[in-house]
């Protein structure tokens, strides 16, 4: 067996169904996803661990347990239209594309779209457009979204981004200061948008004059 395969594994069962990741589609994706390809080759051996990395340009890729939890907290189905903001490692954008119909991943450090994009290629994962620049602003020419997942702390979620939710779509965001924030779902239904929480965390920030005015 592949490597990466019995090491996602047991990723899965040790750091993910072990706590309360309980959606099967997740379950299963995360178990596919080789995470080795998303970190630098002198970190290879931690790929598995149960925490962040870094990734270069001051950036990291995700905690799994992190990464499953607001992909559960998202409801991707498999016709989803889902917008990403962090694209980071593309480690998630991977996971999601693997779930949905079309992801659009929003980044605004250059190399790291490039370097995903690379890897996503790699992987012959194709149903994600790549874009650079302020993920604040969102997507509207491919809005409305069923899914927007904000891989960055903001102090209160973009409107741009509320903006631009389906009805019957959730936004999972990190809501709070630079060293704590609650990982906040956003839900539009038809008579407006409720809001519940799940969980602790600790994000880079979202860089944009629009989520954190001067
Ligand atoms: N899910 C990613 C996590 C990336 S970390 C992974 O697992 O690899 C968050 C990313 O958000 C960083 O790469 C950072 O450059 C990016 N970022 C921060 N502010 C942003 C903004 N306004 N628009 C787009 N990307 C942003």
């Amino acid at each position: 067996m592949p490597r990466g395969s019995a090491g996602a594994k047991r990723m899965v069962r040790r750091q993910l169904a072990s706590r309360d990741i309980t959606d099967a589609r997740v379950l299963a994706t995360m178990a596919s996803v080789p995470r080795e390809r998303f970190v630098p080759p002198h970190l290879h051996r931690h790929a598995y661990d149960d925490g962040p990395l870094a990734i270069g340009h001051g950036q990291t890729i995700s905690q799994p347990y992190v990464v499953a939890l607001m992909t559960q907290a998202a409801h991707v189905d498999r016709h989803a239209r889902v917008l990403e903001i962090g694209t980071g490692s593309g480690y998630q954008t991977a996971i999601l594309s693997k779930l949905a119909s079309h992801v659009w991943t929003i980044e605004r450090v250059h190399e790291l779209t490039e370097h995903a994009q690379l890897t996503l290629r790699d992987l012959d994962l194709h149903n994600v457009t790549f874009i650079e620049g302020d993920g604040a602003q969102g997507c509207p020419t491919a809005a409305p979204f069923n899914a927007i997942i904000v891989a960055a702390a903001a102090p209160h979620p973009p409107p741009s981004l509320l903006g631009q939710l389906a009805t019957g779509g959730r936004l999972v965001i990190p809501v709070g200061d630079r060293d704590l924030q609650i990982l906040t779902v956003y839900h539009r239904t038809e008579s407006g948008i409720s809001q519940k929480t799940a969980g602790t965390c600790r994000f880079v920030p979202l860089v944009s004059r629009d989520a954190f005015p001067e």
